[in-house]
């Protein structure tokens, strides 16, 4: 009897397992979906550079004539997916030259110290935001409240925080980016951008023929340009004042689709 009952409760415990790790599955699989886990790789119109989605961020893979160029690089939980899709894309350790971080958030910046190691990068950011990846304190050069957090931010956060634990490797930039930095010595048509508002030290890298690698300046979820996590708005609405001034044809957002000058002017003007 005894042997009987324990059997049985044996067979109730597995079942609770099994239904909790089909639960989380599903979720999990939920999750990938809504923050666009396509592991995919799309070449844009500028034959030269290349979206690479992982878990809902984008890394933007730049090749100039002699090398590469990766504009931000994603959770360390994605390494090997990174590396593979580097490797596809003929990008190998040698010739990537130079990893460019839009701000110190992990999402971005999680595989930095790998690449440098494995690939002989440097690494460029704005100094504003070093210290996040020096100490690996996003709080870090922020709020205590940050001025807006959308619903969705909140959800993706908490998923990531459950589902996805990535470990972060703290590092020390080797160059520092400010306003108007010229790319053009890394055989790259492009330059510096501060713009504030996410995080202190965020910025963006405007092409010569007017793409803008603007990180989480602005999302673009659900087809509409939003901040959805914005830590400092009056930062935030004098970059976004400052990008009037330029002359930019696409967005290219840290997460989400890219987007045109025209869906930001809606947006700069909605309220
Ligand atoms: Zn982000």
């Amino acid at each position: 009897m005894c042997g009987l009952s324990r059997d049985k409760r044996e067979t109730g415990i597995t079942a609770n397992i099994k239904r909790l790790i089909n639960m989380k599955l599903k979720i999990f699989i939920l999750f990938e979906f809504l923050t666009f886990n396509i592991i995919c790789g799309q070449t844009n119109n500028q034959e030269m550079m290349t979206t690479i989605n992982f878990g809902g961020v984008n890394c933007y893979l730049v090749q100039t004539d002699t090398s590469f160029i990766l504009i931000d690089n994603g959770f360390s939980v994605k390494r090997d997916l990174l590396v593979k899709r580097l490797e596809d894309l003929g990008c190998n350790p040698g010739n990537l030259r130079l990893i460019i971080l839009t701000h110190g958030d992990h999402d971005h910046t999680g595989n930095s110290a790998f690449l440098r190691n494995k690939y002989g990068a440097k690494i460029a950011m704005h100094a504003d935001d070093s210290v996040i990846v020096e100490k690996g304190d996003m709080k870090w050069n922020r709020k205590d409240k940050p001025d807006k957090i959308s619903l969705t931010f909140r959800a993706i956060l908490l998923m990531s925080h459950i589902f996805k634990p990535s470990e972060f490797e703290r590092f020390k930039p080797d160059i520092y980016l400010d306003e108007n930095f010229d790319l053009s010595y890394y055989n790259f048509d492009a330059k510096v951008i501060h713009i504030p508002g996410h995080s202190k030290g965020s910025i963006g890298i405007l092409t010569g023929d007017g793409s803008l690698f603007c990180g989480d300046f602005l999302y673009n979820l659900f087809g509409k340009p939003d901040t959805d996590f914005c830590d400092n708005i009056d930062d935030f609405n004098a970059s976004v004042e400052k990008l009037k001034r330029y002359k930019i044809n696409t967005f290219y957002p840290g997460h989400g689709k890219s987007f045109t000058m025209e869906q930001f002017t809606i947006f700069r003007n909605r309220d």
